[in-house]
């Protein structure tokens, strides 16, 4: 997920779940007064210094809230963020490796800055790229001063204090570490969705991904640390809570509580004020009955699960380190099929991995038809530096693995387009979270997170829950009119 600064509006683009939504700037500012422009005289949480700071995030929602943690802590350092580089002292990137394409950008973002750059502007590297190249990019890029991975988030004001100092090369690239990234306080980009990261780093070992690399070993973060955070944005008056981690299923509580993860979701549901909890992305060997019966319990919990299977072919589930197979995985689909109320599952899915057949492609076709998702992100696979795919042999040309991958998308698209159109006519409650250029046009979530663009007679609808029914329906997004 990232974003982009429009005029007067936000908008929002959200990876994996690819929709975009508007929302005004100043409805995101208001709640922060430093970020809103306040005279840095003014003291609140310490905006003395004058100095300003300009963040940009490629890749994940982790990866966005993790930027959202780092502006926190500059916050509370007495930093003002700014909406461009230019105007920046401090100019940071949260940095995507995932696929070759995204690991790309950030040395085309560096490269522009080469020209125009101001003498005594700071510039760091920060998240996965930063993790995973190190201090090569002081090489690549000398007019970086800081290079820090996320695993080492938690040195940040340390680091910070040195740049500070007039240190100009810092860097934090340890990941053997047992620690979360908490921070004081967060700058939360989004007026009523919170983003809450309850685990971090990765254990597993899939062939082609470069998380446990970059992000290092999995740290769950205390229950009662959890709840305390959903209860304070609660109070803050935020309605839905999303939480995070790469394997977020895989929680295990460190406190001595030991709460399962089903156990954690239905404490932050049955937080006084918190109408909708989410949880992303999960991985098919730890998803058990028990999710499925805390889905099924309260309602609060949304109705969408987030399970990528990556392949239909057991063989290359197998080569890919995934850890199920096709009938284990499909025996976790009608899992959530037989919940108590529709629940909508969308997925990750890889084309050309190295070795992968017609056959083997066929069967992820065939396993699009009996999975029936309503969402899949799809990926040509891209060999990633320090992972074990990377020394396979056979590798599908560049020009075969689009060919594969447009028959995908098309396949699901068709599937999209059917059940979305079985929606028409059904009334939905929807979180509107989105304004349209246009007069009167709403954009608002389902609780399966379907976008729903709407209309409506009414006014100042941003942050309520209302019921709108559907007209429309198209294979990304529904259309549909407010019920009044
Ligand atoms: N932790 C999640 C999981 O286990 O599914 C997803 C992590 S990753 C940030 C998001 C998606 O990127 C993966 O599900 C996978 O489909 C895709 N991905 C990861 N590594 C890739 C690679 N080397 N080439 C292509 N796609 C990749
Ligand atoms: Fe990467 Fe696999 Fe871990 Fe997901 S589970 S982050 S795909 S190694």
């Amino acid at each position: 997920m990232g974003s982009t600064r429009q005029g007067a509006v936000v908008r929002f683009v959200s990876a994996p779940m690819g929709h975009s939504i508007d929302v005004r700037l100043d409805a995101l500012t208001s709640a922060f007064p430093c970020a809103a422009g306040a005279p840095a005289t003014k003291t609140i949480a310490g905006c003395a210094s004058g100095q300003t700071f300009y963040i940009e995030t490629f890749g994940c929602q982790m990866n966005v809230h993790d930027s959202e943690k780092v502006a926190g802590v500059l916050l509370g350092r007495g930093y003002r963020q700014v909406e461009t580089p230019e105007a920046a002292h401090l100019v940071f990137y949260n940095t995507c490796s995932i696929r070759e394409k995204a690991a790309q950008k950030v040395f085309s973002r560096l490269g522009q800055f080469k020209a125009g750059q101001d003498a005594g502007k700071l510039i760091g590297v920060l998240g996965c790229v930063a993790q995973q190249e190190g201090e090569q990019i002081f090489e690549r890029a000398p007019w970086v001063s800081l290079v820090c991975g996320s695993a080492s988030y938690r040195k940040l004001p340390e680091l910070l204090a040195e740049l500070e100092g007039g240190n100009r090369r810092v860097t934090g690239l340890e990941t053997d570490t047992d620690e979360t990234f908490e921070t004081e306080m967060t700058r939360r980009d989004h007026p009523f969705r919170a983003y809450l990261t309850i685990i971090e780093g990765c254990d597993k070992a899939c062939a082609y991904c470069v998380v446990p690399y970059t992000r290092g070993p999995e740290r769950s973060r205390p229950s009662p640390s959890v709840l305390e955070e959903v209860r304070q944005l609660a109070d803050a008056g935020y309605s839905e809570v999303q939480l995070l981690g790469q394997t977020v299923n895989s929680y295990r509580d460190p406190s001595p509580r030991r709460m399962s993860f089903a156990e954690l979701l239905l404490a932050v549901a049955g937080v006084a004020g918190i109408r909708r909890v989410r949880f992303t992305t999960s991985h098919p060997r730890d998803f058990h009955a028990e999710i499925v019966e805390a889905i099924d319990a309260v309602p609060a919990l949304c109705d969408h699960v987030h399970l990528p299977v990556q392949s239909g072919s057991s063989r290359v589930l197998r080569a890919m380190q995934r850890t199920y197979t096709r009938e284990e995985y499909l025996e976790k689909i009608a899992l959530i099929r037989a919940a108590r109320r529709p629940v909508s599952v969308t997925t990750d899915i890889i084309v050309g991995f190295p070795g992968e057949t017609e056959e083997d492609f066929e069967e992820t076709l065939s396993l699009l038809d009996l999975a029936q998702y309503d969402g899949a992100f799809s990926f040509k696979f891209s060999p990633r530096p320090n992972t074990p795919a990377l020394a396979l042999a056979d590798p599908i040309p560049e020009e075969e693995k689009g060919r594969r991958l447009a028959i995908l998308q098309e396949r699901q698209r068709r599937i999209q387009t059917t059940r979305n159109e079985t929606l028409i006519g059904q009334a939905f409650e929807v979180l509107v979270d989105g304004q349209s250029r246009k007069e009167g046009q709403w954009a608002g979530r389902t609780s399966s997170n379907r976008v729903l663009n709407f209309t409506s007679s009414r006014e100042s609808l941003l942050g309520n829950y209302i019921q709108v029914r559907v007209t429309r329906a198209g294979p990304n997004s529904l259309v549909g009119e407010h019920v009044i």
